[in-house]
């Protein structure tokens, strides 16, 4: 078989949503074409290229659906990354927006004040912001987290994981991400 290139199968869930947005769910062209063939999902629709062996030829699938539903966690978990992307990726005092990398995680509380390491007590913090505020309350420095941090639920990350693009997108792909601002200004 040959199939040039890169060719990932944007992977729907049974509802015909991303089964997940952030990192996006995308299957390489084998894992797709083997979940078709044990008919696990349904091909929605093509790439223009063509695998071929002796005994079979076919268009790369570029998105697919689950015929199964999967129930989505409602819970996310606590992670350093799911912090960050709840806050956008943006310090929660300066406001700025930095990768994942240049983010650090504050506690609002200290630790050394009794603070608790949860989603109501920990932001995205730019460094410097971080050594600014070091082990004072909120008060005490006058740094407060310009959103107030709660446990999001999965939608929520979803929601923002959205705008957060992969680097590669498939034309085939836009129907079922709606990454367009028109789409998105109703929160
Ligand atoms: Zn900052």
């Amino acid at each position: 078989m040959n199939a040039g290139g890169f060719a990932p199968a944007l992977v729907l869930n049974a509802d015909f949503r991303p089964l997940n947005y952030f990192p996006l769910s995308l299957w390489s062209w084998q894992d797709a074409i083997k979940a078709v063939f044990l008919e696990r999902v349904t091909i929605i629709s093509e790439y223009d290229e063509v695998i071929a062996s002796p005994s079979l030829q076919m268009n790369l699938p570029s998105v697919i659906a689950l015929n199964e539903y999967v129930p989505q966690r409602r819970n996310p978990a606590f992670t350093r990354f799911n912090v960050f992307l709840r806050d956008r990726f943006s310090c929660q005092y300066c406001g700025q927006s930095f990768s994942a990398s240049e983010l650090t995680f504050d506690h609002v509380t200290p630790r050394s004040k009794g603070g608790r390491t949860n989603w109501t007590n920990v932001v995205a913090a730019c460094s410097p912001c971080n050594l600014r505020k070091g082990n004072k309350l909120p008060r005490q420095c006058n740094m407060h987290p310009l959103a107030e941090p709660r446990a999001p639920n999965v939608w929520q990350l979803q929601e923002n994981g959205r705008a957060f693009p992969p680097n590669y997108l498939h034309e085939s792909w836009r129907d079922y991400l709606y990454w367009d601002s028109e789409l998105q200004s109703e929160d």
